[in-house]
């Protein structure tokens, strides 16, 4: 199996370019992303307390994600309800980033279910900890990164087009407050990663190089 992991800060345009270059490639997309967020919802569905990690551990064995994946690219469901549009809400990006994340339990549980979907099919996988944690033996590490303001504002697009109020500097506050949050989990880079910084580039260019960077690697696999 092949894997490219894909790290980098919220913004950065990670989830459309992992899945642009796996189409491309013909590679399954994975938003780990988009897996915190639906345990994420299951908690605030089920009035679970976010700020007691225990409360949101007991809570665990109760949530069912599965992944499909269709016309539409991948689909998130819980307990086998689609949820992909629901968990795009503000609402549910703090519940993540603020609390649930950060629980042990809910990284373990992840984990392994992250992996064992690389086990079955070449990924490109996309979140903050996959080429550190969750597949180090990825054979392609890109960390996909771009300014804060530039970060910003491609979110603020991101919200209107969802139909949501979107005010530049709540944003930006917003994006460097979850960079704050995530640094646990952005801070360790691999030593074989290697960084794609986007400001400035063109989401055709960005896509460009990561399919010809994973192709050489391809390549090279085929002839090692
Ligand atoms: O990628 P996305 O912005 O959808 O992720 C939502 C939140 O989930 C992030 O802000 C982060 O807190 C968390 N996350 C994580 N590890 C991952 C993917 C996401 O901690 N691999």
């Amino acid at each position: 199996m092949f894997a490219i992991a894909i790290d980098g800060p919220a913004g950065a345009g990670k989830s459309s370019v992992a899945r642009a270059a796996a189409s491309a490639l013909g590679f399954a997309y994975v938003d780990t992303g988009a897996m915190y967020r639906a345990i994420a919802l299951y908690m605030l569905e089920n009035h679970i307390p976010l700020e007691e990690p225990a409360a949101v551990a007991a809570a665990l064995p109760g949530v069912q994600i599965s992944l499909e994946y269709g016309e539409q690219g991948q689909r998130t469901l819980l307990g086998g309800r689609d949820i992909s549009e629901a968990i795009r809400t503000e609402a549910v990006s703090i519940a993540t980033s603020r609390w649930v994340a950060h629980v042990p339990q809910v990284r373990q549980f992840l984990l392994d279910l992250q992996r064992d979907l690389a086990k079955r099919a070449n990924v490109v996988m996309d979140g903050r900890d996959i080429g550190t944690v969750i597949l180090p033996g990825a054979q392609l590490k890109v960390f996909l990164t771009a300014s804060a303001e530039e970060r910003a504002r491609r979110r603020a697009l991101q919200l209107e087009q969802a139909g949501e109020q979107a005010c530049f500097q709540a944003v930006l506050e917003e994006v460097n407050r979850r960079d704050a949050q995530d640094a646990p989990q952005l801070e360790q880079l691999p030593p074989d990663g290697v960084v794609l910084d986007t400001t400035g580039l063109s989401f055709e260019q960005v896509v460009e190089r990561l399919t010809d960077m994973a192709r050489e690697r391809m390549d090279k696999e085929e002839k090692g």
